[in-house]
């Protein structure tokens, strides 16, 4: 039976193979909003002169305004000094709506982007936020395709970083 020790070897030798895994590949970041990102920091610079401000106070005050702002539709749709179906009377009800969401977006949208992109480390807003996605692996499952990433969110001010694990499922659509 001197022939069955070399069959083992063989058998043993399968345990050698490296299994080389998926290259990652860099897929763009998933950014929410970057134009509100982009500008939040020169308005937080005007305002306060530094990214690390509370924004408790911008967030209240905006917020009222925004309410108030809601007065100026209510007015032209229901004051309206022009004559109804004309164009005046449209674009003053067009420029009201778009007053109230101007003011929703720099006021209360802005501060609750500036509590998401706060850096945990030095409490800079609008300077903390995902750089680097990394698409590590997908595998598809029963009616729905899993992907995984590996994801990097770094500060502007102070270059702390951190790197987390983030999981995408995607259901398939139902053919009919
Ligand atoms: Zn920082």
């Amino acid at each position: 039976m001197a022939g069955g020790d070399i069959h083992d070897v063989d058998v043993h030798q399968h345990f050698n193979i490296q299994k080389s895994g998926p290259q990652p590949i860099r897929v763009h970041p998933n950014l929410q909003d970057e134009f509100l990102i982009r500008i939040g920091k020169p308005i937080m610079g005007l305002l306060f002169g530094s990214p690390k401000h509370d924004m408790r106070r911008y967030g209240f005050v905006t917020l009222g305004l925004t309410l108030l702002s809601l007065l100026f539709p209510y007015y032209s749709f229901y004051q309206n000094p022009f004559t109804v179906a004309t164009e005046g009377y449209s674009l003053l009800e067009a420029f009201s709506l778009v007053v109230v969401l101007v003011t929703a977006y720099f006021g209360p949208f802005l501060a609750l982007k500036s509590r998401e992109t706060k850096c945990p480390k030095c409490g800079a807003r609008f300077s903390y936020y995902e750089r680097d996605r990394l698409l590590t692996n997908t595998r598809r499952l029963p009616g729905r395709v899993l992907t995984n990433y590996d994801v990097t969110s770094r500060c502007d001010e102070c270059q702390h970083f951190e790197t987390y694990q983030d999981e995408d499922v995607e259901y398939d659509q139902p053919s009919n």
